[in-house]
């Protein structure tokens, strides 16, 4: 591509920061940077026509981990780093509202529920069993129980009853807060380059050269935030998970509203416009889903209709109206990769399933790393 004179000098020179993914972090990264250094000129390439990752594809669930995925994270982390997790996504969310506002993004507290089929009796069992253990680690941050039981109001069938209430969950409008978020990177006077990407960088002199399938540039510094794409930079701490959704046209007077955990937070659904949300069943096939490639499967969209039909809408006439999948970035831990990866490239990436929570906080995070 050969660019002219004039977008040579106003769109590709003397840049001081570029970033790369305009997911929530990319662009948390930008007003960050923003804030800190007034007059710096900021670049932001995104690879999509819209951002094309995660952002713009999740439920939208402001959660910080449902009774029985903090329970199984107790096997594999400290209770002191299980409760700095949660700590890190309650303030997370915190900033999210701060920055945004919950009119604009449709903050929604209707709380969250765990739902547990027949087959899970053991988890079931010791969610009902560790549910004050849990409780009391997490008074400190709550001041008062996080997690109780409330009876199935809204006709699901063949569960595990009561279900686990949590009235500290809520969610958002995914596609509102990510309109919020570009129209305020928009608004900062920070560019935005969509439909580029990125296929490698150096460091050379004080700078940065980018090469991308359009361009090739330098920058002052780099800033990477692709999660799920990372390890095409040679970050290996993160493998891509993708996650199917689908959706269902409204259902005429709806009673679920919540947002609900099933299988340790491998399945999810919500209320949205009257209609249900509904995703995950990546454990189905771990394997085949470790991919950047934004595809469905008969196998996982079998099984959420399954599940769909039985338990969750079993007496109701709906219809599917629309199917999706986005690409997480996940790794052994569950933390993010948040470093300096050399003299002028940082990286701030492996949101796992939790960026809606996090990802405002890894994105100022990342800027004050600069
Ligand atoms: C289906 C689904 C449901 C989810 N549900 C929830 C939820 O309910 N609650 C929650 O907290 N989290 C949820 N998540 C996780 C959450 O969405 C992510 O953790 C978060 O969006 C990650 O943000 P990010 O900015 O790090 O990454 P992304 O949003 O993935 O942004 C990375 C960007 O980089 C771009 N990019 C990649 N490579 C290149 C390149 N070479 N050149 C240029 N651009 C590039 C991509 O196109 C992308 O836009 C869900 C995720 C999915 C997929």
């Amino acid at each position: 591509m050969n660019l002219s004179y004039w977008e040579q000098q106003s769109w590709l020179s003397n840049i001081d920061f570029t970033i790369i993914g305009s997911g929530i972090v990319g662009l948390n990264t930008a007003l960050n940077l923003k804030a800190r250094f007034p007059k710096a000129s900021i670049l932001i390439l995104e690879r999509g026509i819209l951002p094309n990752g995660a952002s713009t594809k999740n439920a939208g669930f402001a959660c910080f981990g449902s009774l029985s995925e903090i329970i199984d994270d107790l096997n594999s982390h400290s209770e002191m780093e299980v409760l700095d997790l949660i700590k890190r996504r309650t303030e997370g969310l915190k900033l999210l509202r701060k920055n945004l506002g919950d009119e604009a993004i449709d903050f929604k507290c209707y709380g969250g529920y765990e739902f547990f089929l027949p087959e899970d009796d053991d988890t079931y069992d010791q969610c009902l069993s560790g549910m004050s253990r849990i409780n009391e680690l997490l008074r400190p941050l709550f001041q008062e129980d996080v997690f109780t039981t409330r009876t199935n109001t809204f006709g699901f069938k063949n569960i595990k009853e009561p279900l686990i209430y949590n009235k500290f969950e809520a969610q958002i409008n995914t596609g509102k807060m990510m309109e919020a978020l570009l129209q305020k990177v928009y608004s900062a006077g920070i560019k935005i380059l969509n439909s580029i990407t990125v296929q490698e960088f150096s460091e050379a002199n004080s700078s940065v050269e980018v090469k991308t399938d359009k361009f090739d540039f330098s920058t002052k510094k780099l800033l990477v935030t692709t999660n799920g794409f990372a390890s095409q930079f040679g970050i290996s701490e993160v493998k891509p998970a993708r996650a199917q959704v689908l959706i269902t046209k409204p259902i005429p007077d709806l009673k679920i509203k919540g947002t609900f955990h099933l299988d340790k937070g491998y399945y999810y659904f919500r209320n949205i416009d009257n209609r249900i949300l509904f995703g995950g069943g990546r454990n189905l096939d771990l394997k085949t889903e470790e991919t950047t490639e934004m595809f469905q499967t008969e196998l996982i969209q079998n099984k959420l209709e399954e599940l769909l039909s039985t338990n969750i809408l079993p007496d109701t006439q709906y219809q599917i109206d629309r199917r999706w999948s986005g690409i997480m970035g996940v790794g052994n831990q569950k933390g993010p990769v948040l470093k300096q990866h050399s003299e002028n490239v940082y990286f701030g990436v492996r949101l796992g399933g939790m960026g809606v929570a996090i990802g405002s906080l890894i994105g100022k995070e990342l800027a004050d790393l600069v």
